[in-house]
């Protein structure tokens, strides 16, 4: 498998490449992507800045909380990417954007706590409660509490 990915929009106006390793991948459960792509759980593919570029057109950006910026493009309306000041290295691509996704299986769950109580996906990735994944992942007990509440 090459490490050369490409990927763009619907519309093929805006297009990427990203080169080498990732990161990490992972399902993002915040309300945030909810809302933003319109689908229960979005999946990103964490890059270093430097590995990521757009090969045609320009995206547009859309500032979703202070300090946090979501690329799409003007056409068709795709969302592309997710940037922040707090992490400003890094670019996260959405995996559903990419030619070939399945070259990039996810292996953790974040901001699991705030995830449509009838959402769940059959694996055993470590689940973790906010959006970092350097902490402990929830245990089997949390996560059943965490339904309860929500049901
Ligand atoms: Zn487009
Ligand atoms: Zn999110």
């Amino acid at each position: 498998m090459s490490d050369r990915h490409e990927g763009g929009c619907l519309c093929g106006a805006v297009r990427y490449e990203t080169n080498g390793t990732p990161k990490w991948v992972a399902h993002c459960h915040c309300e945030s992507c909810r809302s933003n792509t319109g689908c229960p759980v979005t999946t990103f593919v964490g890059w270093q800045r430097d590995n990521f570029r757009y090969t045609s057109g320009t995206p547009q950006r859309y500032v979703s909380s202070p300090g946090v910026y979501r690329s799409f493009c003007a056409t068709c309306g795709t969302p592309l990417t997710y940037g922040a000041d707090r992490c400003a290295d890094e670019v996260h691509v959405y995996v559903a954007t990419y030619d070939r996704p399945q070259d990039f299986p996810a292996t953790a769950h974040v901001h699991y706590a705030e995830r449509i109580p009838w959402f769940d996906t059959k694996d055993s990735h470590n689940r973790y409660r906010t959006g970092s994944t350097r902490g402990e992942p929830m245990s089997d007990e949390e996560i059943a509490e965490l339904s309860k509440n929500r049901d």
